[in-house]
């Protein structure tokens, strides 16, 4: 089995993402902290995994959120050896926000602990910063030399060897996220799909 796993928040666009890479129907607007478990997908030999969204918000207790990351790390540890690649998704225009915010308080965002995380599991990677409808053009470059100054990486951003797509999941615009995804997938000789 060769399986890509999609991780991030609650609310980051996630299931939005999916669907349309995947023309399959998974459920947007889920309550956060609702889904616990992984869910599947097939797609082509693919499998697909998209892992519960993380982090807090209303109507969550922080004990189901630290089991929500938990069940990903638990996860992440028991199929590492058919995890290829790991989609972290993030929402572009709160990330930077939400990361100070956790600086603040002298904690490490799960987004950037999950990072490191994936590495030493010898996963790789992909970072899909999405909501980029909402950023201005002259921001866009920026923002995301900013973004993977927080993923511990030195811009710019298209040189940082980090695999960085910009997309705008709502408006269809996942581009350069499935030619990264083809690209990778080429390198691991998996060139069927896409
Ligand atoms: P999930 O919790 O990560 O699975 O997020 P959802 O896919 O349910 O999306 C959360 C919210 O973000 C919904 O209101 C979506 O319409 C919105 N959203 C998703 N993708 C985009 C995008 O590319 N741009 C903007 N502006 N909003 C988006």
């Amino acid at each position: 089995t060769f399986e890509v796993i999609f991780a991030g928040r609650s609310n980051v666009g996630k299931s939005t993402l999916l669907n349309k890479l995947t023309g399959q129907n998974v459920r947007v607007g889920k309550r956060p902290g609702v889904t616990l478990k992984p869910i599947h997908l097939y797609f082509g030999d693919f499998l697909i995994t998209d892992m519960p969204g993380f982090g807090f918000m209303s109507g969550v207790t922080k004990e189901k959120a630290e089991d929500v990351k938990d069940n990903i790390v638990n996860y992440i540890e028991d199929h590492a050896d058919r995890i290829k690649i790991a989609v972290q998704v993030i929402d572009g225009p709160a990330f930077l926000e939400i990361v100070e915010r956790w600086d603040a308080r002298d904690e490490i965002p799960i987004d950037l602990e999950l990072h490191s995380f994936l590495l030493e599991m010898n996963i790789l990677p992909v970072v899909a910063v999405n909501k980029m409808d909402k950023v201005k053009e002259d921001d866009m470059d920026g923002m995301l030399d900013q973004i993977v100054e927080k993923f511990g990486y030195e811009g710019p951003w298209k040189e940082c060897g980090l695999l960085v797509a910009p997309v705008a999941a709502r408006d269809g615009q996942i581009r350069p996220l499935t030619s990264a995804l083809k690209n990778e997938f080429h390198k691991m000789k998996r060139d069927d799909l896409f």
